[in-house]
């Protein structure tokens, strides 16, 4: 069956979004839904070679991307994020959405993989509201971050993903306060969505997440890139400081097992 969610118009027309973790997965899904709805959009990844093949293609298919090879931890390289923004204009949207993780349990994870997993999760995410503030603030923009149902849910192996995903939730509550006038900040929550985050998931692992979903499949990540538009979009204009699970259910069949 077609999951692929349909396209409501041309929302982004005119305005600039810097999207990270744009090379792969649901970052890319948002890259290419926000660019067929008119957006510029500047593809931010660690991994530039699968951002730029990105960013041709969506050039190819007649939209507006370029790639910046990025590493969102890195307070230096959110300047040249910032400048090949504004080789299309001022920043109205930013989907911070880059994640690493290394799936150990507390007590044998090493102090660098977790201030690592912090710096890219949970501080990406501070630089780049920072960098960009001022064209937010100019343009009314929208800030949505990309959280995980990890935030609420204990899952074995993910102590330092989980606290930085939870500290997202946090920080998005914060910048809706500090900011509200001028700048909506969101977040989602994603479940499982089918994308290279599986890739080392086993067989089992992976039946077992589907079978905790109440729609019984894994999700998209274009099924995430709709509802990550929807927040960024003006449908959005009084929606700030949310959380918005897009996982399938997981999160109510967890809770009611
Ligand atoms: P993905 O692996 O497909 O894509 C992640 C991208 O982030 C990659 O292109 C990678 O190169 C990039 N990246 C990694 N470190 C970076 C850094 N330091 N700077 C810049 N880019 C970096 O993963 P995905 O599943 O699309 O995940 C996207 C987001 O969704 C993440 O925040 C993840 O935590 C969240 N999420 C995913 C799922 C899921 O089931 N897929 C579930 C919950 C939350």
């Amino acid at each position: 069956m077609d999951h692929s969610p349909r396209l409501p118009g041309a929302r982004f027309t005119g305005r600039t979004a810097v999207i990270t973790g744009a090379a792969s997965g649901i970052g890319a899904a948002t890259a290419e839904r926000l660019t067929q709805e008119g957006a510029a959009v500047v593809l931010a990844d660690i991994d530039g070679g699968r951002g730029t093949a990105l960013a041709e293609r969506i050039t190819r298919d007649g939209g507006t991307a370029r790639s910046v090879t990025a590493d969102v931890a890195a307070e230096e390289d959110w300047e040249r994020i910032v400048a090949a923004a504004h080789g299309f204009g001022p920043v109205d949207v930013l989907v911070s959405n880059a994640y690493t993780v290394d799936v150990t349990p507390a007590h044998e994870m090493s102090l660098p993989s977790w201030q690592r997993q912090l710096d890219v999760n949970l501080t990406g995410g501070f630089l780049g509201f920072r960098a960009l503030l001022p064209d937010l603030r100019e343009r009314r923009g929208a800030v949505v971050l990309t959280s995980s149902v990890h935030a609420h849910k204990g899952i074995p192996g993910h102590p330092a993903y989980a606290a930085a995903k939870g500290a997202l939730l946090s920080l998005c509550g914060q910048l809706a306060v500090e900011y509200g006038g001028q700048v909506r900040v969101n977040a989602v929550l994603p479940g499982p969505v089918l994308t290279a985050a599986w890739d080392r998931v086993s067989p089992e692992d992976r039946e077992r997440s589907i079978a905790e979903t109440a729609v019984g499949r894994f999700g998209t990540p274009a099924e995430v890139a709709a509802a990550i538009a929807f927040l960024a979009g003006d449908e959005a204009s009084f929606i700030t400081g949310a959380h918005l699970l897009v996982d399938g259910g997981w999160s109510v069949v967890k809770a009611s097992a």
